[in-house]
């Protein structure tokens, strides 16, 4: 058995767990880090890939609302490490950053992966132990840790913990939500995909045209809110930016009543008037593509979509159809490939400082907390930001209990 007193064990190495690990070290406690996968911070590494949007630049308080009824719960903690602090934070690391026309915010070279090179090597040059192949399997009876490791198992007894395992969505990654089952007596909301694609039933003809298609430049209306931005056409439906930020209202509709009506502008830049006197005249011979490409200036991929609609049966006018298509999302896609989770911890169970009521020197932080919000930025400023908070919950913990 360890019995160290002194060391902090994080459990999970994406961003909440590694910024957890450099604040307590820098509070000046020892600190190990256990990751089940043989390297860290994958989920960072992915997010990278389509160019890592670390936080967005609107004002704090718009910022907060993205966090719906969780942003009493995190705002304190986003209060106190705000995105200019996220973003002074990766420039100390070397990474020079840029806020898109969007808003968002990202390091110019838009991978994660020097980010992450640079960090790793500051918690080393911190002695922050990070133990890849490590699993956390649950609690023992006294409330121990039992670790699965290359060498075998063992059981851990650190002087605090904080938990960063992840939610469930992208499972090879690494976070599988598999932690939750380790939770008894703690309140758990169950997993749902957010910021994830909607099955629709596409024609054969149009999946075989334009899945992988961008479509670009449409707004998106749902539930009294519209969006503007673009989506991607998949094999089993849409997936994309603009249906992310969409994809919690329409998730819960298709919860409640097996299906949601989504509408597509696909011209969003000119009024339903002018659209209409340039479509209503009629088509003079013209196929219906080269008219609507022509007399629209619509794309093949929008094109498809109004052909569907009309084999579908809308009899409304063409520009009707163009201004508000009507798309019947059908189902949800899976955790296997949504961009982030809703549900795990409820966030009533932890104190101020991210601490377990039922479990006093017990942290959690990211991701596994049960929140959500849209992509751009919110995600990652909120798993930094409650790492953070939570690391310095443990370090106040430490102090209060040694005198
Ligand atoms: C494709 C993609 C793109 C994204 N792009 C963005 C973006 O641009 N901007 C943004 O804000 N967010 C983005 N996200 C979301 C963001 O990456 C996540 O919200 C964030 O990584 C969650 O951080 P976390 O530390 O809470 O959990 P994770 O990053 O999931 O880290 C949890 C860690 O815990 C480990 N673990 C799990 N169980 C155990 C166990 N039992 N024992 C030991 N270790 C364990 C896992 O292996 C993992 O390394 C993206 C996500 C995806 C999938």
């Amino acid at each position: 058995m360890d019995t160290e007193p002194s060391f902090v064990a994080v459990l999970g190495a994406g961003p909440a767990g590694l910024m957890a690990a450099e604040t307590i070290a820098a509070a000046g406690h020892a600190v190990r880090v256990y990751e089940r996968m043989p390297s860290p911070a994958r989920k960072l590494l992915m997010a990278g890939r389509g160019g890592l949007n670390l936080t967005h630049s609107e004002p704090l308080e718009a910022f907060l609302t993205r966090y719906a009824e969780a942003m009493p719960a995190l705002a304190p903690a986003i209060r106190d490490f705000p995105p200019q602090a996220l973003v002074a934070w990766a420039e100390g690391l070397g990474q020079e950053m840029f806020t898109g026309s969007s808003g968002r915010i990202f390091p110019r070279a838009l991978k994660a992966s020097p980010l992450l090179r640079a960090w790793l090597a500051r918690l080393e040059s911190q002695g922050v132990q990070l133990l890849p192949r490590h699993e956390w399997r649950g609690f023992t009876p006294e409330g121990g840790l039992r670790i699965g490791a290359p060498s075998g198992q063992k059981v851990l007894h650190p002087a605090a913990t904080v938990l960063a395992l992840g939610g469930a969505s992208w499972p090879r990654l690494g976070a599988d939500g598999s932690w939750a089952e380790a939770m008894a007596g703690v309140e758990m909301r169950p997993f749902r995909p957010a910021n994830m694609g909607f099955r629709v039933g596409w024609s054969e003809i149009f999946r075989r045209k334009f899945e992988g298609t961008p479509l670009k430049r449409i707004a998106l209306s749902f539930g009294g809110r519209s969006v503007r931005g673009e989506a991607m056409i998949t094999a089993e439906g849409i997936e994309g930016g603009a249906i992310y930020a969409l994809s919690a209202p329409l998730r819960d509709a298709i919860a409640a009543q097996g299906h949601a009506m989504l509408a597509l502008d696909l011209r969003p830049d000119i009024t339903a008037d002018d659209l209409a006197r340039k479509l209503d005249e009629g088509r003079r011979g013209q196929s219906l593509s080269t008219f609507l490409r022509k007399a629209a200036n619509l794309s093949p991929v929008a094109i498809g979509l109004v052909q569907e609609a009309l084999h579908q049966g809308d009899q409304r006018p063409l520009s009707a159809i163009v201004k508000a298509l009507s798309l019947r999302l059908e189902g949800v896609q899976g955790l296997e490939r949504a961009i982030s989770s809703a549900g795990g911890i409820a966030l009533a169970e932890l104190d101020e400082h991210f601490m377990l009521r039922a479990r006093p020197g017990l942290f959690a932080a990211g991701e596994m907390l049960d929140w959500e919000a849209p992509t751009g930025g919110y995600l990652l400023q909120a798993c930094f930001a409650t790492g953070r908070a939570a690391a310095l919950g443990a370090a106040a913990w430490l102090k209060g209990k040694a005198g």
